[in-house]
């Protein structure tokens, strides 16, 4: 086994992968438009294809796998997918990031399928509000696919937020709350210009550091210590609290020296960094597990300088025309 270690000594063990871009919602922070994507299921790796990837990847001393999309529950053969997963050797971790519309059927079945850990969407606890940012999904459907997942031992559960100013920034609080009296994780995230929307995110984006003010006034928060390798949030926990409280700064203090993972888009494409073009297609190497490798091995090449990236938000996040539900957030 090769282990992935880039020039500047971040060692990558990290792999996630967008298994597809269509979704069943448009929050408009992530969709361009709110008829959604053009691209269809079509154009997606298939099943045989991302196990050829994370097995190559398992090769390279990837041992965390996230499932992502676009809206992964979309998926036909998701289960079939962590499970295929799950045996590969090597892998230690599979979680999912989804809206939880449709969680409520597929919680158990991923859960026996090896499906480790889940992380749900959720910027709104008020069906108005939550209806304006997914441009008309309904807020019952995730809370019941919410429950699910908890039910389903899909822990600890990762409730994401983004933040957003004027719209949710009232409900912080509600949020923190949550985390009292259970063992979940609230992570409030901020809103990046990926869409390359800037008159929204002008008037939407709320540094993180506002959130944690609002979370401190609610009781004395106890900073908690950062796992090896366990990503871009800074943790913290009210005091006698079961849950956590996450603070995800992409852009006002950026993480990037921390960064230990890489992507695949839907489409097969290997990306580096979120807030870079390049990218390597996997897709006419799959028959060859050697040039997989190569090509993760390259990728880190292609891993930005960490003190290097812009500084300005609307140049550094690069203006991608399918936003995030192309990449895989
Ligand atoms: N559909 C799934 C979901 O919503 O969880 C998975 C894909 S979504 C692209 C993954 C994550 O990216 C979500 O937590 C979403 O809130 C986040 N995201 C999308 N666009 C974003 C943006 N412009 N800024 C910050 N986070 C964003
Ligand atoms: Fe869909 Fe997730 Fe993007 Fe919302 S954030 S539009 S649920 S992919």
């Amino acid at each position: 086994m090769t282990s992935l270690v880039d020039k500047f000594g971040r060692q990558i063990s990290y792999l996630r992968i967008s298994v597809i871009d269509r979704c069943n919602l448009s929050c408009f922070y992530c969709m361009p438009t709110a008829n959604g994507c053009s691209r269809s299921m079509g154009d997606a790796l298939d099943l045989d294809g991302i196990v050829r990837i994370v097995r190559a990847a398992a090769v390279c001393g990837i041992s965390k796998i996230r499932l992502t999309g676009g809206e992964p529950l979309l998926r036909p053969d998701l289960t079939e997918l962590v499970e295929n997963i799950s045996a590969i050797s090597g892998i230690t971790d599979i979680s999912l990031t989804t809206n939880g519309a449709l969680l409520h059927q597929l919680a158990r079945p991923l859960a026996a399928a090896g499906l480790n850990r889940i992380n749900i969407s959720l910027d709104s606890l008020q069906s108005e509000v939550f209806q304006r940012i997914t441009r008309g999904g309904k807020l019952e459907n995730t809370l019941t696919g919410l429950l699910a997942a908890y039910e389903a031992g899909l822990t600890p559960l990762k409730i994401n937020v983004v933040l957003l100013k004027e719209i949710n920034d009232g409900e912080v609080a509600d949020f923190a709350r949550l985390t009292l009296d259970r063992d979940i994780h609230v992570r409030f995230i901020e809103f990046m210009p990926i869409t390359g929307d800037s008159h929204n995110w002008k008037k939407h984006y709320q540094p993180i550091d506002i959130a944690m003010k609002q979370c401190a006034s609610i009781a004395p928060l106890l900073e908690e210590e950062c796992p090896e390798n366990g990503g871009p949030a800074r943790y913290f926990r009210f005091k006698g609290g079961k849950g956590k409280l996450g603070f995800i700064s992409p852009l006002s203090r950026h993480f990037c020296s921390q960064c230990n993972r890489l992507r695949v888009t839907a489409q097969g494409k290997l990306r580096a960094c979120l807030f870079s073009e390049e990218e390597i297609d996997l897709r006419p190497l799959l028959g060859q597990e050697d040039e997989v490798i190569r090509a993760f091995s390259h990728a880190l090449t292609a891993k930005p300088d960490p003190t290097c990236l812009d500084s300005d938000p609307l140049v550094r996040c690069r203006p991608n025309t399918f936003g995030m539900v192309s990449i895989g957030g």
